[in-house]
């Protein structure tokens, strides 16, 4: 028997999300981004579940490779663009889409748009304040035109114009800060009308679905996580992975005594701990302080102790059920993945994407 420790990635979850974010999105189109390997649910596993999508949205060559060979037909847009000049022949092989967000990769395109295979829909970023990629605001009129021009004299599909919100996380009742208001209001004097716009990312189609443009990016919350303010099931999403196990030793432990490295848990009463076959070298993050809750018997146990490589640690005395061979749920339906990151330090994006390859998977 193998190791009792599954992920196990519900499809019925994935197709639920979209529909919950396409409902939101209004009059835009999503495309689930399934970059970093589906944020760790796996390309080809989730596929199904994407059924429905227009078009998806990877960072990589490889991926969009993946995706091609999983059989997916429809568009694929690389949301970093082409990292070398080269990078537009394979993508126009795949005959995929892709952003360009900067000078670099204009002129790379400019020069290399004549020998492509295919007729790319070009997503020209723009920078609205996060700061990271994207064409300045004062240069994005002359690159809008480099860009029009291009798609004229050879024929390409009706361009995007792109950014990315760094502050789509403030709850609904409040508007995006003010000068971030004003770049996102100057972008969209400057689009051309027969353009699109993609602006959204997960926080902007759950909080500010106005602010999404036509083709809304959402990431995370197409897996079930929340981007914030409020909870994933605040949201009505459900969790698309959970990650779960089973109680390997049980310890009887007198008052006074400790659990696991450097005696960080002490049982301040008579205590029964259980031991989980999930550690962090499993993607459980070793920040998980004690009182992180799991899930045994139909209640919420406790972590008690700091996680180990391969284990972890529980209190369970309230749960007398609880014995050798007893499931434990470490993140899903009934713990969400973004409260464990939430005590941890961290989002339920990087415990997502960061579960471990030896963890076996399973899809439902
Ligand atoms: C990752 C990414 C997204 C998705 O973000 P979420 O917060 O996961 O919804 C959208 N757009 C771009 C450009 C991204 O890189």
């Amino acid at each position: 028997m193998p190791r009792p420790l599954t992920a196990t990635v519900t499809l019925s979850a994935i197709a639920h999300n979209l529909k919950v974010l396409q409902a939101r999105a209004g009059q835009a189109t999503c495309m689930p981004v399934v970059k970093a390997d589906a944020y760790g649910h796996g390309l080809e596993r989730v596929l199904k579940g994407l059924d429905n999508a227009a078009c998806l949205a990877v960072l990589e060559l490889p991926g969009a490779a993946r995706l091609r060979q999983a059989g997916w037909q429809k568009p694929i847009v690389l949301l970093e663009g082409c990292f070398h000049p080269e990078d537009m022949h394979i993508a126009g092989q795949l005959q995929l889409d892709w952003v360009v967000h900067n000078q670099h990769q204009l002129t790379w395109l400019e020069s290399e748009a004549g020998k492509l295979p295919h007729k790319p829909r070009i997503y020209l970023k723009i920078n609205t304040g996060m700061n990271r990629l994207g064409i300045s605001l004062p240069d994005a009129s002359e690159a809008i035109g480099r860009v029009r021009q291009l798609v004229e004299r050879l024929d390409w599909p009706q361009p995007v114009l792109m950014t990315h919100f760094a502050n789509a996380d403030c709850p609904p009742d409040q508007t995006l800060n003010p000068s971030v208001q004003a770049q996102f209001d100057a972008l969209l004097r400057l689009k051309p009308a027969d353009w699109a716009s993609s602006l959204g990312n997960s926080a902007a189609v759950l909080n500010h679905p106005a602010l999404c443009g036509d083709i809304a990016r959402p990431g995370i919350a197409t897996y079930g996580a929340s981007p914030g303010p409020l909870t994933a099931a605040d949201y009505g999403l459900l969790p698309a992975m959970a990650l779960e196990s089973e109680i390997l030793s049980v310890q009887t432990l007198a008052a006074g005594q400790t659990a696991g490295y450097g005696s960080r848990w002490v049982a301040k009463r008579p205590s029964r701990i259980a031991v989980v076959a999930c550690g962090y070298a499993d993607g459980y993050p070793r920040h998980a302080p004690d009182g992180t809750p799991t899930w045994v018997c139909g209640q919420r146990a406790p972590i008690a102790g700091r996680v180990s490589m391969d284990m972890l640690t529980i209190d369970v005395t309230d749960i007398p059920d609880a014995d050798i061979g007893s499931p434990v749920q470490l993140w899903g339906g009934n713990v969400s993945v973004d409260e464990v990151a939430s005590l941890s330090g961290t989002i339920g994006y990087e415990l997502l994407c960061a579960v471990a390859p030896r963890v076996p998977f399973r899809v439902a």
